[in-house]
């Protein structure tokens, strides 16, 4: 089932998080003993049941504000039987008022507004939590030097550098970039 949501991905050009990054995130959840995690960017809901399935302790909310993905994900987690382990809000997360705290955070919503999203939400961190964020590389074309012929796409890019370089000089979190998948962050309190 979980191949059948790859492929609905894939088919529907849903841009759902890589094998290697799914793999690492997973690891991750294991290594720090995550149990609460509040994801930015449900789509279907791919991830955020890679994680709930870690084990039955794992709670995830997940924010997705476009409803059709929205549906499709209230469907894949009742196939696998995790309306337990996850609640999913159908909002835009900058409107979603949320005072619980996570042991992890992940942000893997609209590329151009990471530094919103990370000063937004790092106040629903917990003391040794940790906020990870996906696609830093952005395909590839983050680190390329070659020049990019949408505007649009050169815009995104160009703010995702600039995350890099919110992560790289801030004052509050100590960051980790590591090159799987399409380019993951971590980032942990001083
Ligand atoms: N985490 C998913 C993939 C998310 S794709 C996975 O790996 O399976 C990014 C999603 O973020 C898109 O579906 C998009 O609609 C959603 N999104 C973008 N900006 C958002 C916002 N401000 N609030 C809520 N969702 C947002
Ligand atoms: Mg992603």
């Amino acid at each position: 089932m979980l191949e059948n949501i790859e492929d609905y991905a894939r088919i529907n050009k849903i841009p759902i998080m890589e094998k290697d990054g799914i793999e690492f995130l997973i690891k991750c959840i294991k290594d720090n003993k995550i149990s609460t995690i509040l994801e930015i960017g449900s789509a279907i809901g791919y991830s955020a049941i890679q994680m709930a399935l870690v084990n039955s302790n794992v709670l995830v909310t997940t924010i997705e504000r476009d409803t059709d993905r929205y549906n499709e994900a209230v469907k894949n987690i009742k196939y696998f039987k995790l309306n337990d382990q996850i609640e999913i809000i159908n909002d835009d997360a900058f409107k979603v008022l949320i005072d619980q705290k996570y042991d992890l955070i992940f942000i893997d919503a609209a590329k151009g507004q990471y530094i919103k999203f990370f000063e937004k939400f790092k106040n629903n961190l917990n003391e040794n939590g940790v906020i990870i964020s996906d696609n830093l590389h952005f395909h590839g074309l983050v680190n390329s030097k070659e020049k990019i012929e949408s505007r649009n796409v050169r815009g995104l890019v160009r703010k995702l550098r600039n995350y890099i370089d919110f992560l790289k000089n801030n004052e509050e979190f100590d960051t980790e970039f590591v090159d799987i998948g399409d380019g993951i962050s971590i980032s942990r309190k001083k």
